[in-house]
C-alpha cells in the first residue's frame, strides 16, 4: 500500500516538471517568434531577403551651468573600438600598435574571433574590443587605418568637467547603467546613468533620448547600406539645467578648505538657493574616462575618510551648542522665561550624582541669557532644560526640520535623529530607563540628538527671515516651498541680537569670524561637539551664521570640520575670509 502511494508520488512529480518545461519551452518559443519574427516584420523591406538592422544612438546629456551660465559639466565624445571580422587582415594587422596605444592585446582580438564564429553571420557583425577611447587615441589610430583594416569606431557621449572648481557631490558622477534600470525604464546596454548628486536628482531631464540609424543587412548581416525613414530618428540631447552655484565662490572656498574633513555651505537665505556647497573630502570626477570604472569605484567606496559621502546632506553630527539657540527659542515663545532670567555658572552643575560641566572652568558667573549665548555657557542651558517639557522640546524642534529631510534636491538625504520620549525609552531599556539627567546634554546639542548641516543652514535661514524660509535647493529654477515658524517677532529679534553679540562683543566665542563693519554685519554661533567623552579626539567644530551687506544681500552660512578642535577657532576664522570674500564681490 505504501509502495503505491509513493509510485503515484513520483509519477505526479514528474509530471509536474514535464508541465514545467514545456510551458518554459513555449514562453522561450513565444520570446523568440515574437522578437525576431514579428518585430523584424516591422522592418521587413520589399527588396528580397534584405531586413533592417537597428543602430542605436546615444543622446548627449544636458549640460549644467553655474548661476552665471558658466559650464560646469558639458558633453565630449568618446569611441568604442570594434572589429569586423571578416574585413580583418590578420596577416599584415600591426597587434603591436594597437596595443601601444589602447592596451588590446592579441589575444583578446583572438577571443573576439572565436566568439564571433559561434554567430550567425558573426564574421560580418560588428564586435565590441573596447570601450571609451579618447578623441586623440582616435586619431592616432586612424592615420594607420591600413595597417589596422578591419578596426572601425563608434561614438560615446561622456561628460567632461569645464571649471575650476571641484563640486564632486553637488555636480554627482555617472556609471554604467545597471541591470535593473534597463529592464524597469528605457535605458540601452551601453548607456550611462547619473549614480549621485545633481546627475542622479535629475536624471530623467538630463539623459535625453535615443535616436537611431537604420541599415539594410542582407541575410547574412552584411550592411548593404544606410537606410533613410521618413521620421527622423536623431537623438535628443538632454535638458540643460543651471544650478544657482556660483563657481568663482565655490573655488575659493575650496581652496580655504585644504587637508580637512568637513563640510562649508552658503546659501541665499531669502530664497533658498544654494550658492556654494563644499563636501571634503571629495573625489575628482575628471579623473575618470567616461562612466567610473568599478574598481575605482570599489576603492572609493571602502576609503575610510568616506569620499562619496556628501557631508552636508549624508552625515549626521551633535550638533553642540548651535542647539543653544534652538532652545532659547522654544523657551522665549513658550515664556518659560524672561530674556532677564539669570543662572549662576561656577564651571560645574551638580545634578543628582553627576557633575555636568561648563566649557569655562572658572565658570561664567552670574549670567542672562543674551550673554549665555554670546558666551555658550553650557549651566545656563541645563538649568533652562529643566524648565521645558520633554515633549514640547522634542515637538518644537521637529517643527525646525530637524529629525526630517529638508528635501533639497540631491540624492539620499539622511534625516538625523530628535529623540522623543518614546525614543528614550527604547534607547534605555536595557539600561535602566533613562532620567532627566540625560536631557541636560540634549540642551546643548549632545547626547542622542544629531543633524545635518544642512539642517543647521535651514535654522540659520529661518532665523535671519524671522521664521520662514524656503527650503535649500541647488537648480536655480527649483521652487520651493516654504516651510514657517510662527514665533513671536520678539523671539527672532533676540536670537540675532545674541548671534551679533557672539561675533563681534568682547568673549563671544564667535569673535573670529567678524569683519570690518564698514563691509557688513556678521552673525553667528559656535559649536563644539564632543565626538566621545574622557577622549583624545578632538571635537567637531561649527560656525553658522549669517552676514548682512551693507547693499541689502544677506548670505547664510554652515562650517562643519571634523575634529578640527573649537568652533571659535579654524570655523569661525573660515567663516571671517568667506565674509570678507563675498563683501567685495559686486553681486552674486
Ligand atoms: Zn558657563
Amino acid at each position: 500500500m505504501s509502495f503505491k502511494k509513493s509510485h503515484i508520488l513520483i509519477l505526479s512529480r514528474s509530471q509536474i516538471i514535464l508541465v514545467i518545461y514545456i510551458f518554459t519551452a513555449l514562453i522561450i518559443l513565444y520570446r523568440y517568434f515574437f522578437l525576431q519574427i514579428v518585430d523584424n516584420e516591422k522592418y521587413k523591406i520589399q527588396a528580397g531577403n534584405n531586413s533592417l538592422r537597428k543602430i542605436v544612438l546615444y543622446p548627449p546629456r544636458g549640460i549644467i551651468y553655474d548661476r552665471n551660465f558658466i559650464p560646469l559639466v558639458d558633453n565630449k565624445p568618446l569611441y568604442e573600438i570594434k572589429i569586423i571580422p571578416e574585413d580583418l587582415d590578420r596577416t599584415n594587422f600591426n597587434y603591436s600598435l594597437l596595443y601601444r596605444h589602447t592596451g588590446i592585446l592579441k589575444n583578446s582580438i583572438d577571443s573576439v574571433l572565436h566568439r564571433s564564429r559561434k554567430i550567425l553571420g558573426g564574421q560580418f557583425k560588428p564586435m565590441l574590443l573596447k570601450r571609451y577611447i579618447d578623441f586623440d587615441t582616435k586619431a592616432i589610430l586612424e592615420e594607420s587605418k591600413l595597417d589596422l583594416k578591419g578596426l572601425y569606431f563608434t561614438e560615446l557621449p561622456a561628460r567632461v568637467y569645464t571649471s575650476a572648481c571641484n563640486l564632486s557631490h553637488t555636480l554627482g558622477y555617472l556609471r554604467q547603467v545597471d541591470q535593473y534600470s534597463i529592464e524597469s525604464y528605457d535605458y540601452h546596454s551601453d548607456d550611462i546613468i547619473g549614480f549621485s548628486g545633481v546627475e542622479k536628482f535629475y536624471e530623467k531631464k538630463l539623459k535625453g533620448i535615443h535616436g537611431f540609424d537604420l541599415f539594410l543587412v542582407d541575410r547574412l548581416g552584411v550592411i548593404q547600406s544606410k537606410y533613410e525613414p521618413e521620421e527622423n530618428y536623431s537623438p535628443i540631447q538632454g535638458e540643460d539645467i543651471v544650478l544657482s552655484i556660483d563657481s568663482k565662490i565655490q573655488e575659493f572656498i575650496e581652496d580655504l578648505f585644504i587637508n580637512e574633513n568637513g563640510s562649508i555651505i552658503l546659501m541665499d537665505p531669502s530664497n533658498g538657493e544654494v550658492i556654494s556647497l563644499l563636501s571634503s573630502p571629495y573625489y575628482n570626477l575628471d579623473s575618470f574616462v567616461g562612466p567610473i570604472p568599478i574598481n575605482a569605484w570599489n576603492q572609493l567606496v571602502k576609503d575610510k575618510n568616506k569620499p562619496f559621502t556628501n557631508r552636508v546632506t549624508q552625515q549626521t553630527y551633535p550638533p553642540g551648542s548651535i542647539f543653544k539657540l534652538l532652545l532659547s527659542a522654544i523657551a522665549l515663545e513658550k515664556n518659560i522665561i524672561p530674556t532677564d532670567w539669570k543662572v549662576e555658572c561656577n564651571g560645574i552643575y551638580q545634578f543628582h550624582d553627576t557633575a555636568f560641566r561648563c566649557w569655562n572652568a572658572e565658570g561664567h558667573g552670574e549670567i542672562g541669557l543674551l550673554d549665555a549665548i554670546k558666551s555658550s555657557c553650557n549651566i545656563y542651558f541645563y538649568n533652562l532644560m529643566q524648565k521645558i517639557d520633554f515633549s514640547d522640546w522634542s515637538h518644537e524642534v521637529n517643527k525646525f526640520g530637524f529629525g526630517s529631510m529638508t528635501g533639497i534636491d540631491l540624492p539620499q538625504e539622511k534625516t538625523g535623529l530628535v529623540p522623543d520620549k518614546a525614543y528614550m525609552n527604547r534607547a534605555y531599556k536595557n539600561s535602566g530607563g533613562w532620567s532627566k539627567g540625560h536631557l541636560l546634554n540634549l540642551s546643548i546639542g549632545q547626547g542622542e540628538v544629531s543633524v545635518t548641516p544642512i539642517q543647521i543652514i535651514q535654522l540659520i535661514n529661518l532665523i535671519v527671515n524671522d521664521g520662514q524660509a524656503f527650503y535649500p535647493h541647488v537648480n536655480l529654477n527649483q521652487n520651493t516651498e516654504k516651510i514657517n515658524i510662527a514665533y513671536k517677532a520678539d523671539v527672532w529679534n533676540f536670537l540675532k541680537k545674541s548671534m551679533y553679540a557672539a561675533v563681534n562683543y568682547n568673549e563671544g566665542t564667535a569673535y573670529n569670524a567678524r569683519i570690518s563693519s564698514d563691509l557688513g554685519s556678521v552673525f553667528g554661533k559656535t559649536g563644539t561637539a564632543q565626538v566621545c567623552s574622557n577622549c583624545d579626539i578632538l571635537p567637531h567644530g561649527w560656525f553658522a551664521g549669517f552676514i548682512e551687506l551693507k547693499d541689502g544681500r544677506t548670505y547664510s552660512i554652515c562650517i562643519l570640520i571634523e575634529n578640527g578642535g573649537k568652533g571659535s577657532d579654524k570655523p569661525s576664522k573660515i567663516a571671517s575670509k568667506i565674509f570678507n570674500y563675498i563683501s567685495e564681490m559686486k553681486d552674486v
